[in-house]
């Protein structure tokens, strides 16, 4: 059968092996660092991961300039530890989780913060707030055995045009990553190139363009993405 239209390939995301990897689908955790939850307004609940999608299209890679989205004039960074899912399951024990990570990347899950907090006010979806192009910034991903382990500890910062403006640890994670790996499978079989992005610590802020944001996790290879028009 003949193809009303070409396809668009898949979301290619480089890794430290040379490989690349094709990325399927995105889960975001909310709120899983309590001073972040904090500067949002709420306080953090250990007993209740939430989560939202994105389109693996609104991924882009390291060194990219990104647009300055329509639609908003508050858009904001959060610096996020993103695990690649390698290998699929349902309902998996929280101590088998981790034997599903093929690896790490640093990530950014970029918002449109106006967007966000009105759809939030109004109790409706956050995906004109979350999902839109270029939303999703992702670093070179490493394998996990090589890089982070379990994922428990590591230093995540972001900073903007050189000044720090995020600064926390892996091991303040409410729900650490096994856990929202069991969380999340109870709700969906996960496949190999779902990725997680396991939520940003306190200190997120606006960009503007030319701002340029430089993103780190100790063990992990930076993420620098510039701001454009
Ligand atoms: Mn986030």
């Amino acid at each position: 059968m003949t193809l009303v239209f070409e396809p668009q390939s898949p979301t290619l995301v480089p890794t430290s092996t040379g490989e690349a990897f094709p990325v399927r689908r995105i889960f975001c955790i909310g709120r899983n660092y309590e001073d972040h939850a904090k500067e949002m307004g709420f306080k953090a609940d250990p007993e209740a991961p939430f989560f939202f999608t994105k389109f693996a299209e609104t991924i882009v890679g390291d060194g990219a300039t990104i647009a300055y989205p329509q639609g908003t004039a508050n858009f904001h960074y959060e610096v996020e530890l993103v695990a690649a899912i390698g290998k699929a399951g349902r309902d998996i024990a929280r101590t088998d989780a981790l034997s599903h990570v093929w690896g790490y990347a640093v990530g950014l899950d970029m918002t449109r913060r106006d967007l966000q907090m009105e759809a939030r006010g109004k109790g409706r979806p956050w995906d004109a707030g979350k999902n839109f192009e270029e939303s999703s910034p992702l670093g070179l991903l490493h394998p996990a055995a090589a890089s982070l382990g379990d994922a428990t500890k590591g230093e995540i910062r972001l900073t903007v045009n050189g000044e720090v403006k995020q600064q926390g640890n892996l091991a303040d994670l409410i729900n650490p990553l096994d856990r929202l790996i069991e969380f999340l499978s109870t709700l969906y079989t996960l496949q190999p190139g779902d990725l997680i992005f396991t939520g940003t610590p306190a200190g997120v802020g606006p960009v503007v363009p030319g701002d340029v944001m430089t993103c780190s996790i100790e063990g992990l290879s930076s993420l620098t993405i510039t701001v454009g028009e």
